[in-house]
């Protein structure tokens, strides 16, 4: 299997690291200030410009308006947008945006297109998936509480969520529901498409996470929803299948997500082997000539290079295949590439002593807010119980 690039591709990625480190990269600093009103204004232009480029929408296919690329592909431009902490709103393949389109696009009806996806796909609008309960195990998705019932014409939707990444902002929420008590219990549930404005759908708060509220696409909001009344027609795909589509959302997701943790290692790694030869431990003696800090180095970058090969080899596997026949490689990257991530922030913090706990530069940004790599969409042990399960069946 060859993972070469090809010569667009490499013009496109070219393109793209210029972008990053010149406009990207010196926006981090209001970022990690929480200097929003400096913040947003500069956010939409770096997106104006990002259309004016063609590098809209990197993920989605090419008559829907993205580039249309591969997930391979797709997993490249990640990994370099991943590089800098607004690489993937800035061309609107954020999660959990990016997932919805993939949904919205899959199993949207005409009319929830125009209303729901052209606005986001064009970033007029952003969105928010809401399935988690604090009441009920998240890596169980066959356990809920909220419901929805037909009443006439219309879903009545009540509940208990968190965790609804990027809700503070957003114009419409999809929603996993139970619609069907008597069901079997993978199709129980449904998705229903929940327009933010809508009587009943309140935001309880944005969640303290790590020592932080967050904001806007970067917050986790706790939500009732409370007799929240919207269309049937608001349903996407068909009734109880919530289950499949959340797992279908969840595949290609995980690429995407781990190329970006592969994004975040290789900046880390760029710092730490920077600031390795410039600091002096004594006059004339670097950090770098310190063994401890060479192990680290090399460590880091054989895990960096054996987890990128990992992640574009399930790629390459779904984008022949689909999900399901990757299914095991999916599970092995989502847990290794996240223990990999944790390991090479820590070494990268480590090397820059007191330096790497400020915000001067985004290291403990990510230490703090990545250690949920290991938790949200599917926490390490049920990855490796699952495939562990499926190893041994073979041997049974
Ligand atoms: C930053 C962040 C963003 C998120 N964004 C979203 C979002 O946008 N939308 C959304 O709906 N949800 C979101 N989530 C929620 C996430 O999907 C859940 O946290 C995740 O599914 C785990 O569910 P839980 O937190 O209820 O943990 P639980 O299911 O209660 O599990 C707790 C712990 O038990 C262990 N465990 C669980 N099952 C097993 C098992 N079978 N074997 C062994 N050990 C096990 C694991 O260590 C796990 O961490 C987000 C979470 C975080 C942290």
């Amino acid at each position: 299997m060859s993972f070469t690039k090809s010569p667009e591709l490499e013009m496109i990625l070219r393109t793209m690291r210029e972008f990053v480190y010149t406009e990207i990269v010196p926006l981090e600093r209001p970022f990690l200030n929480h200097d929003y009103d400096t913040l947003m204004p500069l956010i939409a232009e770096k997106r104006q410009k990002a259309k004016d480029l063609g590098l809209w929408l990197p993920q989605i296919p090419a008559d829907e308006g993205g580039m249309g690329l591969s997930l391979v592909e797709h997993g490249y431009v990640s990994e370099l947008l991943g590089q800098t902490l607004l690489g993937h709103i800035i061309f609107n393949c954020q999660a959990p945006d990016a997932g919805n389109m993939e949904i919205l696009i899959e199993y949207g009806t005409l009319a929830q297109k125009q209303q729901f996806l052209q606005p986001l796909l064009a970033g007029e609008i952003r969105s928010c998936f809401s399935m988690t309960e604090p009441e009920n195990p998240g890596s169980n998705p066959t356990w809920m509480s909220t419901t929805a019932v037909l009443d006439g014409g219309d879903y009545v939707i009540n509940g208990h969520k968190w965790f609804t990444t990027a809700a503070d902002g957003a114009a419409f929420a999809i929603v996993m529901a139970v619609t069907d008590t008597a069901a079997s219990k993978h199709k129980q549930a449904s998705m229903i498409i929940v327009p933010t404005a809508t009587p009943g759908f309140q935001i309880v708060e944005k969640t303290s996470v790590m020592g932080e509220r967050g904001y806007g696409w970067a917050s986790h909001c706790e939500i009732h929803y409370d007799n929240c009344r919207v269309p049937r027609q608001n349903l996407l795909g068909s009734e109880g299948m919530g289950f499949v589509i959340a797992q279908q959302r969840l595949g290609p997701g995980r690429i995407h997500h781990c190329m970006r943790w592969i994004g975040i290692c290789e900046r880390a790694f760029d710092l730490m082997c920077r600031y390795a030869v410039l600091r002096e431990v004594a006059p004339g003696r670097t950090l770098g000539s310190q063994q401890t800090i060479q192990n680290w180095i090399v460590e880091s970058r054989a895990e960096i290079n054996s987890a990128r090969l990992m992640v574009l080899d399930a790629a390459h596997k779904i984008d022949g295949a689909g999900s399901y026949a990757a299914r095991d490689e999916i599970s092995i990257i989502k847990f290794y590439v996240a223990g990999v991530l944790q390991k090479v922030l820590d070494r990268a913090i480590q090397t820059h002593g007191a330096m790497g706990m400020t915000d001067e530069l985004p290291l403990a940004y990510w230490y703090r807010h990545e250690r949920a790599a290991r938790i949200y969409d599917g926490p390490d042990e049920v990855h490796k119980r699952s495939v562990a399960r499926r190893i041994l069946q073979r041997y049974a």
